[in-house]
């Protein structure tokens, strides 16, 4: 019998820990351990990884992760409610469980971990895009994680891999996959949760680029895209006026038309776009 059937069923655990769900901590749990082992084979080859975990509740994607062989797991949990739940899994996976009670927006999982890094989480959807955004915005690239395993609310996970032209394109779809590859793996109705969420969720896997896919200055390229996002009904000519002096000649020099719409430009138009106006070394 594999470790992961010692366990006590999720179902459970959650009624022997009284973790009723709290709405305020967007508590939706997946308890069937055959879809936590499917999300868990989606973040890839893990055994020879440290994998950070963001918002484990009850521990069924902890699970999942350690009985898909995960060389260790640090899980960072909000809720103290879950961490006797916890406890009980890294009793039965000795020395492969790492657990820290605490707001993940708030702690540096960076000293418990040790390199290859992956992140798999399924959090609450405002905590997950900020996460997000900051593992795709570090001071220096590479990151110190490999690849991230998150699920999302459906119409977000589709913002992060939309293509321009369509509705979904927008800063987190440049943004993500400007430095990463980025995938929709598996799609979840709300029953696959407990309690059920009013929408669909998605899981997207990120794997990080060593490079980024085109150069182009960070700050620059952040500004471009938010200032022609803001407006993203009106002509680049106009939307990006105040980020730089002689805005159409730089469009032009990027191949953009000046009465393009920041929804018609590609990432790499954007890149060409933040090098005019910011010329690397
Ligand atoms: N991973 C579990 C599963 O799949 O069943 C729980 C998922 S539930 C959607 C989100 C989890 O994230 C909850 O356990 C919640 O307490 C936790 N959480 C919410 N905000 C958090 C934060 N800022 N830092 C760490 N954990 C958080």
């Amino acid at each position: 019998m594999s470790a992961i059937d010692s366990l006590p069923p999720l179902r459970e655990v959650i009624d022997t820990h009284q973790l009723l769900a709290r709405k305020s901590l967007g508590q939706n749990f997946l308890l069937d351990l055959n879809l936590t082992s499917k999300i868990a084979r989606q973040a890839g080859d893990l055994s020879e990884c440290d994998v950070l975990e963001i918002g484990p509740g009850p521990g069924g994607l902890t699970r999942g992760l350690l009985a898909e062989g995960a060389r260790r797991v640090l899980a960072v949990e909000k809720d103290s409610r879950c961490m006797p739940a916890l406890a009980e899994i890294a009793g039965a996976y000795p020395g492969r469980l790492e657990l820290i009670n605490g707001d993940a927006l708030d702690v540096d999982p960076l000293a418990h971990l040790t390199p290859p890094v992956r992140i798999a989480a399924n959090l609450p959807y405002n905590v997950g895009t900020e996460l997000l955004v900051r593992w795709l915005t570090p001071k220096d690239w590479p990151p110190f994680w490999q690849s991230l395993t998150l699920m999302f609310q459906r119409e977000v996970a589709e913002r992060i891999v939309a293509q321009p032209g369509t509705k979904a394109y927008g800063r987190l779809a440049l943004l993500a996959q400007w430095r990463a590859d980025a995938q929709i793996v598996l799609s979840l109705p709300p029953e696959a949760f407990s309690p059920p969420p009013k929408v669909h969720s998605a899981v997207v896997h990120l794997t990080a680029l060593e490079q980024p896919r085109f150069p182009a200055d960070a700050a620059t390229l952040s500004r471009v895209v938010a200032a022609g996002f803001n407006q993203r009904r009106k002509m680049l000519r106009a939307s990006l006026k105040s980020v730089a002096p002689g805005i159409e000649d730089h469009l032009k020099a990027a191949g953009i038309a000046p009465t393009e719409r920041a929804e018609q430009v590609s990432l790499e138009e954007f890149c060409a776009l933040a090098r005019s106006i910011k010329p690397l070394d």
